[in-house]
């Protein structure tokens, strides 16, 4: 069952639950796709309706970041937890290892998902990257040619929301692959060009707050979080009102 933030149907599901899914749909005839919206996507959704429905058309969305763990609490429909997008990805890329099930990256600046690519290997001995393309692109044909010829079971999609989304609802079928999953700056994670919070932020929920001192020109689009939760209050006060 989903939860609705806003707009967004989200997956009331654990991280554990979300992989073992995910695992279910990369073996699974058809094209998938997971998206992971975070409180700036779902503000990005209530204006942008094309967004919306790219992202409520995933098989699975998930609940990556604090923000959206306190908006559905807020709005008195508790999420049983966080399932950050990177956590995700890394849960898939163990499973993917040992069953011999191949990935492609797409996206971030060219380079970056070679790099990624190296490192992956390294840390999931086993996983197969089946091929890497920038997310630099003027016309999606070549790109979904690239990633149906490498036979991918798997694709992660990291464009930037809401770009990603709308790219994998419109090719996924295309690709071949099995599942997409949109992931944002992941890549410039995994290549090692961006680090990620220390553990002690990761816990305590404020990876948010490392990401604004590392990057400040982020404060704009950070803004969105406290609107976010501004809306979800109202909402539930527009709730409150309708039942009495
Ligand atoms: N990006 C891309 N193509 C574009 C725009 C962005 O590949 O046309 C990449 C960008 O290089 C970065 C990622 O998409 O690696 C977006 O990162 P960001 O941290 O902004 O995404 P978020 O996780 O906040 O959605």
């Amino acid at each position: 069952m989903r939860v609705d933030i806003l707009g967004v149907g989200f997956d009331n599901i654990t991280m554990d639950q979300a992989v073992a899914e995910g695992v279910r749909l990369m073996s699974t005839e058809g094209a998938h796709y997971a998206a992971t919206p975070n409180p700036e996507i779902v503000e990005v959704c209530r204006e942008d309706e094309a967004a919306r429905d790219a992202v409520n058309g995933a098989d699975l969305v998930l609940a990556d970041g604090i923000g959206v763990i306190y908006g559905a609490k807020i709005m008195g429909t508790p999420l049983k937890g966080r399932v950050t997008g990177i956590g995700f990805a890394q849960g898939l890329m163990a499973r993917m290892a040992e069953n011999g099930k191949s990935l492609f990256l797409l996206g971030a600046k060219p380079g970056v998902a070679e790099k990624a690519a190296e490192r992956l290997r390294e840390q999931y001995p086993g996983l197969r990257i089946a091929g890497t393309h920038d997310g630099y692109f003027q016309e999606d044909g070549p790109v979904v040619e690239a990633v149906r010829g490498s036979g991918a079971d798997v694709v992660f999609v990291c464009l930037g929301a809401p770009k990603q989304e709308k790219w994998m609802q419109k090719n996924g079928e295309a690709t071949g692959a099995r599942l997409l999953v949109g992931l944002g700056g992941c890549l410039d994670v995994f290549s090692g060009e961006v680090k990620r919070a220390p553990e002690v932020f990761q816990k305590l929920g404020l990876e948010w707050l490392h990401r604004l001192i590392k990057e400040p020109r982020r404060i704009g689009r950070m803004m969105k979080l406290p609107l976010f939760l501004i809306h979800a209050a109202g909402e539930k006060g527009k709730k409150k009102c309708r039942e009495s």
